[in-house]
C-alpha cells in the first residue's frame, strides 16, 4: 500500500530559534496521533536541518532537504552534496521545486543528475513538476507534466522507484491562494498514474505516491486528499503554522 505524505517546505522561512518552536509545537501536537501509514515531513532550511534532526529524534516528524547539488563534491560554492546531507541523518531530499527551476535555472536536464546523484546515495528524491498558468490555458498542461517526468524520471529503472515520491505542483498554484480543484488535481495525478504504468507497470503505478501541491489550507485539504489518486501534500505556507499544518495533516 502507498504512503500517505504531508510535507511541509518551509522554504527560506524561520530562523533557529523559530524552526526549534515550530517542530516543538508539531512533536507535541502530533504525540497522539496514529501515523499508520502516514508519514510527516517538514523541510527547514540548511542551516537548521542539524539541529531539527536532533530535535525530530524520538518522534515520527521526518527533517527533509528542500534541494540538493548533484556532483559529489568539488568547487561548488554555495551548494550542499547528499554526503553532506546524509552525514547529518537526512534521508529524503526536495528536488526540481518551481521556485529552483524558475529562480535558479534549474532544468530537466539538471533535475535528471539530481535524481541519480539522490537514488545513487541511497536517498529518497520527492520530485517535484507542474505546469505554468499559459501551459493550462493553451491546454498543454498534460504535454508539459508528461514531459517533465520522462525527462526527469523515466531513465530510471523500475528498482528505483522505490525511492521516487511525485509532487504535482501547477505552478499557478503555489503560494498566490488559487488552488487546483480536487477535480483538477485527480483528474493529472490519475493521468501521472497511467503514463508511469504504461511506461512500467502497473504495480509500479499504484505504489507511487503522488502529493498534490499548491495553496492547500485546512479549509481545502479534506476534499483535496478524498480524491483516490491524492496520497497528501507538499504544503507551502501553511505549513509554517502549526495549527494550520497540524489540521492538514489530521485531513489525511
Ligand atoms: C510549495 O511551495 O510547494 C507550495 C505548495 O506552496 P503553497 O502551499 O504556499 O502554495
Amino acid at each position: 500500500m502507498r504512503a500517505k505524505i504531508v510535507a511541509g517546505n518551509w522554504k527560506m522561512n524561520n530562523n533557529k530559534d523559530e524552526s526549534k518552536t515550530l517542530i516543538n509545537e508539531l512533536k507535541n501536537s502530533l504525540k497522539d496521533f496514529s501515523f499508520n501509514n502516514t508519514r510527516v515531513l517538514v523541510a527547514p532550511t540548511f542551516v537548521n536541518l542539524s539541529s531539527l534532526v536532533k530535535r525530530a529524534n524520538k518522534s515520527k516528524i521526518e527533517v527533509v532537504a528542500q534541494n540538493m547539488h548533484q556532483a559529489k563534491n568539488g568547487a561548488f560554492t554555495g551548494e550542499i552534496s547528499a554526503d553532506m546531507l546524509k552525514n547529518i541523518g537526512i534521508k529524503s531530499v526536495i528536488l526540481g521545486h518551481s521556485e529552483r527551476r524558475s529562480y535558479f535555472g534549474e532544468t530537466d536536464a539538471i533535475l535528471s543528475e539530481k535524481v541519480n546523484t539522490t537514488l545513487k546515495n541511497n536517498m529518497e528524491a520527492i520530485f517535484c513538476f507542474g505546469e505554468l498558468l499559459e501551459d493550462r490555458s493553451s491546454e498543454n498542461h498534460f504535454k508539459v507534466v508528461e514531459s517533465q517526468l520522462k525527462n526527469g524520471l523515466f531513465h530510471l529503472e523500475a528498482s528505483a522507484w522505490k525511492n521516487i515520491v511525485l509532487a504535482y505542483e501547477p505552478v499557478w498554484a503555489i503560494g498566490t491562494g488559487e488552488t487546483a480543484s480536487p477535480q483538477q488535481a485527480q483528474e493529472m495525478h490519475a493521468f501521472i498514474r497511467a503514463i508511469i504504468k504504461e511506461k512500467y507497470n502497473e504495480t509500479l503505478a499504484n505504489n507511487v505516491s503522488i502529493l498534490y501541491g499548491g495553496s492547500v489550507k485546512p479549509s481545502n485539504a479534506e476534499e483535496i486528499f478524498s480524491k483516490p489518486d491524492v496520497d497528501g501534500g507538499l504544503i507551502g505556507g501553511a505549513a509554517l503554522n502549526a495549527q494550520d499544518f497540524i489540521a492538514i495533516i489530521k485531513a489525511i
